[in-house]
């Protein structure tokens, strides 16, 4: 099993009791725990780069976009939180902070641009470590028909979106002759790394119908 909030608020009970219902620092904890978002940050634990590196501007995105007095980044002890909580779902894969504790904090690239973090935890795999779960990694054969799956990047935290453009294929409005057909593609999305909404707005032209001539599609930030 996942770990839960509450196996984080057990675990740490430094954090504060005001965490309990605290809702930011929830949705935080749920962000962080997301499938692709753990797989990020053990793939940057195996790399030797802090965990927290490929997420920390989903956190610091959300953040932003939800202002809490309660869960305010600018607080120190609020990041310790946010370390707290990606210690707490890591244990559950096997990942331990790297020791001695003299070696385990690193600074953050600073071409990620976070804007509270500078440092994180690093961590490492510890084979005797009481593991419940594990990330599998698969091999799969490529669709044979042409894909319509678009990797494109979250205009918030920049993550990169596998948008299937053949879900909303049937409701693009197309413009046909007999040499082309030209598709209008406006429909809506929630990053699957940090649940913003954004716009997915462009154009196929076909030419001939079926085969792709010319594209452009862009991931437009939703205003609110
Ligand atoms: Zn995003």
């Amino acid at each position: 099993m996942k770990a839960t909030y509450r196996d984080f608020l057990n675990e740490n009970p430094k954090c504060g009791k005001d965490l309990v219902t605290n809702t930011n620092a929830q949705a935080v904890f749920d962000l962080l725990s997301r499938d692709r978002n753990i797989i990020a940050m053990i793939e940057a634990s195996d790399a030797g780069k802090p965990a927290i590196s490929p997420v920390v501007l989903i956190i610091e995105v959300f953040c932003t976009r939800h202002p809490s007095e309660s869960f305010n980044l600018a607080n120190e002890q609020r990041r310790t939180v946010v370390g707290c909580m990606i210690k707490t779902i890591l244990s559950r894969f096997g990942y331990e902070p790297v020791r001695p504790a003299t070696r385990t904090q690193k600074e953050l690239s600073r071409t990620i641009g976070a804007k509270y973090f500078v440092s994180g935890s690093c961590y490492t795999y510890e084979p005797l470590a009481p593991a419940s779960m594990r990330i599998v990694r698969t091999v799969s054969v490529e669709p044979a028909i042409f894909s319509l799956v678009r990797e494109l990047q979250c205009p918030y935290c920049k993550s990169t979106n596998a948008v299937d453009l053949q879900d909303e294929y049937s409701s693009f409005p197309e413009t046909r002759s007999e040499e082309a057909r030209h598709l209008e593609i406006d429909f809506y999305r929630d990053c699957a790394a940090c649940d913003e909404r954004f716009r997915v707005s462009g154009y196929i032209i076909e030419c001939p119908p079926g085969e792709i001539e010319r594209e452009e599609i862009k991931l437009l930030p939703v205003k609110g």
